[in-house]
Parts: structure tokens; sequence; C-alpha cells
């Protein structure tokens, strides 16, 4: 068995770095790397400065503007991303929906929806989780109720992320209510515009804006923006999140993380000597690392299941667990080495000097919020425990 790239592979790996280096636009790297929070021009930008290249829907296929891309392209690709340390595409749109939209949808609505999101015309929020229906997904209660060729829409929809960018929201709601509850849900998609929809912003515990709770009064929707048929959201939601949980994996970030980690233990002062040879924390760094390899093996084969035409399966609940808790552990050990400097805590992070003269480390100031937020991750995209016992079901086989 061999395990290196090709020569053609390699080469295509020198394109992409050479593109990050000389056409990406570097102020949105700066501003990364400054630990600031990026604005919607800032995603529009960095989207549109893929899609110039006809880089920005990765896993689509190519005749909706897809790149065709082999799996180890892609890989290649993101490896080349993280790197370079540009943000992810905001997911909503281009890994999220589109690929119901283009396997679901009508001719009609493929033509309406997919090259504004190739463009980043417009953005998406997911519209799934209720205030009681999170993990028991398929009690949702946001109902639409037909009405000549329109729905309408009254519920409340909660923890959209980037809800406040949306333009467009895809959204499950409650068309039946006689029979089992999953076969009641239909895939809705809604102009955020529309009267009747209200997104109030929720602030989280690391001080940003980007969830919101969104109430639906009387919200006429067109009949034509349902997906497939009515009552089968419930399996168009499912292969979508198979696509969602595969998106977590963020590998060349985590080991860009994982070196700069070692710089700084290198440099900090621990008990005996530099932090990076007590050995408390060299284990941690240590499981960290080979976690993150057990997670870069998952990914490949979950990556393959993609290219060969099939929809991302149960082993993606296995990857979303590796994934989300690695990239915890992470934020602990930025957290450990920064020490008392991490004590200080920045709620605004959107100019460029939000940082200057404070005394602390640059490698520190970010490490608080980003400790905090990241314990969503193992909460959004269904809860850690909720993925154990996909796991045991539908793969273990137990019941
Ligand atoms: C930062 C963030 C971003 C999010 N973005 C979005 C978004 O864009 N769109 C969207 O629709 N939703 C989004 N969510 C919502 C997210 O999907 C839900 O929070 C998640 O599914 C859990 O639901 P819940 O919060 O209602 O918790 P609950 O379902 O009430 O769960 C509470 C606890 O009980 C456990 N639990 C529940 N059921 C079981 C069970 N059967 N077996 C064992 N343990 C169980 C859970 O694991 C959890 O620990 C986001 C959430 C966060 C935190």
């Amino acid at each position: 068995m061999h395990l290196g790239f090709s020569q053609a592979d390699e080469a295509f790996r020198q394109e992409v770095r050479a593109f990050f280096k000389q056409e990406y636009p570097a102020d949105i790297l700066t501003k990364v790397q400054n630990g600031q929070q990026l604005t919607k021009q800032d995603y529009q930008r960095s989207e549109a400065a893929l899609n110039e290249r006809g880089w920005v829907a990765v896993n689509w296929p190519k005749e909706y503007g897809g790149t065709g891309w082999t799996a180890t392209q892609k890989y290649i690709f993101d490896d080349e991303l993280e790197r370079a340390g540009a943000p992810s595409v905001i997911p909503m749109g281009l890994l999220y929906v589109a690929p119901v939209i283009y396997t679901f949808g009508t001719e009609e609505q493929k033509k309406r929806w997919l090259p504004d999101i190739l463009a980043s015309r417009t953005f998406w929020g997911q519209g799934y989780s209720e205030p009681n229906s999170g993990s028991d997904l398929a009690s949702l209660q946001c109902k639409a109720e037909r009405d000549g060729d329109h729905y309408i829409v009254n519920g409340t929809k909660i923890w959209t992320s980037q809800g406040h960018y949306a333009d467009w929201l895809f959204c499950l709601v409650r068309t039946d209510n006689s029979g089992k509850k999953q076969e009641g849900i239909s895939f809705l998609c809604m102009d955020a515009k529309t009267p009747g929809i209200t997104v109030h912003p929720i602030i989280s515990i690391d001080g940003s804006h980007y969830l919101n709770r969104i109430e639906f009064v009387d919200v006429r929707v067109p009949a034509e923006n349902l997906i497939g048929e009515e009552g089968k959201g419930w399996t168009y939601s499912k292969y979508l999140l198979g696509h969602e949980r595969t998106s977590y994996a963020h590998i060349a970030g985590k080991r860009a993380d994982i070196a700069r980690l070692k710089e700084i233990a290198a440099v900090t002062p621990g008990d005996h000597g530099p932090l990076l040879h007590d050995t408390g924390f060299a284990r941690k760094l240590a499981e960290v690392e080979v976690d993150l390899t057990a997670l870069e093996f998952t990914a490949l084969r979950a990556l393959s299941a993609v290219a060969s035409g099939e929809a991302p399966g149960e082993e993606s609940s296995a990857l979303k667990i590796l994934a989300t808790e690695n990239a915890q552990a992470i934020t602990e050990l930025f957290l450990e080495a920064s020490g008392q400097a991490a004590l200080p805590f920045f709620e605004d992070r959107t100019d460029a000097n939000w940082n200057k003269n404070s005394g602390i480390p640059p490698f520190a100031a970010p490490s608080t919020a980003a400790y905090f937020f990241h314990r969503a991750q193992t909460i959004y995209g269904g809860a850690t425990e909720v993925q154990k016992n996909i796991i045991s079901k539908q793969v273990l086989g137990l019941s």
C-alpha cells in the first residue's frame, strides 16, 4: 500500500498554496491571525476570491459549478486553506443546503438558488432547533399550514448560527400532526426578509453575537419553496446532517494550532523548566496529537465515501465526536499555556487594535473566548450523547 501523494497531487498542493499567498485577500488572513471577528463582508470577499478560481463549492458536482475534485484534492485544498489561516466558508449555504437542493430540489429551485449561493450573493441560516426540540428534533412544532399557493408559518427557531447574516433560511416545519412525528415534517426555504420573520440576537458566553432566536408570525411562504415532497423533510434533513457532521474535522487548522502550542509552551515557564517538558502538559499534548491522527484517518474514510457518490453514513457521528472533543482539548491547552494571562476577557474583537496595549501576549488574548465558544462544539450538530446513541444503534447494531 502506498500512502504518499502523487506528483500531480503535490503540484496541485503548490498551486493552492501559491493562490493563498498571492491572490487571496491578505487583510482577511491578517484579521484571522489577529484574533479579530470577521464581518459578513469579510466572508463574502473570502468566498468571492475562492469562487473566482472556481474553488468555493468543493463538494458540489461539476454540473452545478463544483470543482469535480478527487477526494485527495479536496483534502489537500482544505489542508492548504487552514494552513494559510483562511476562514472556512460559511457552511449553511455551500455545505448544508446546497447538496439538499441539487439532490432533491426541482430544476427551477436549482436555477433559482444555487448560482446565488455559489457567488455568495445569498447567505443561508439553518432553522432546525426549537426551544423544546433540540436532540429530539422530530418533536419540532413550528407549523406550516397550506393556504392556496402558500404556507403560513408560525413558531420559533433557536440557536440559528449567523442567522443575522442570513438572506434565506431553510427550515424544518410541521405540516402534519396526525401520524408518526417524523412523517409530518417538511423542508421549507424562506426569504429572511418576508414580513412576520423577526431575528433576535443571543449573546453567547464568549461575548460574541453568533446565535439568534427567530420568530415566525403568520409568515406567508410560496409553496414552490418546499423542497421535495411534503412530509419527507426528515429524510432530507438526515441527508444534510451527514454532510454537516463530516464538515467538523478541520485537520490542518488543528495541526497548525498544535504547532503553535508547542512554540508557546517551549518559551512558557513550567514547574521545572519550559512548560513543554512538564510531564502533565506533555502527556496531554501527545494525547491530542494522537487523537488528531485518528481523526484524520476517519475523515479520509468519510471523504472517500462522499467522493464515490455515497451520502456520509453513520460513521460521520464518530467523526463528529472525535473532531469536536479534539478541538476542545486544544483550547484547554491554550488556556493552560496562557496561565494568568488568560484571565482578562475581551468581548469586543471587531476593531483591528482590540489587543494593542493590553500587556497580554497575542496568543493568550483570544484563548478564553475560544475556550468558551468551543464548549458548544459537542452540542451543536447533535450533542455527543446523541451521536453515541446513533453509533450504538446504527453502527454497532445494539438496541
Ligand atoms: C453554538 C451553537 C450553534 C448552533 N447552531 C444551530 C443552527 O444554526 N441551527 C439549528 O437549527 N440549531 C443550532 N444549534 C442547536 C443545536 O443543534 C442544539 O443545541 C442541539 O441539538 C442540542 O439540543 P438542545 O440545546 O435543545 O439540548 P437538549 O436536546 O435539551 O439536550 C440537553 C442534554 O441532554 C442530552 N440528551 C438529550 N437527549 C438525549 C438522549 N436521547 N440520550 C442521551 N442524552 C441526551 C444532550 O446530549 C445534552 O447534553 C446550535 C447550538 C449551539 C450551541
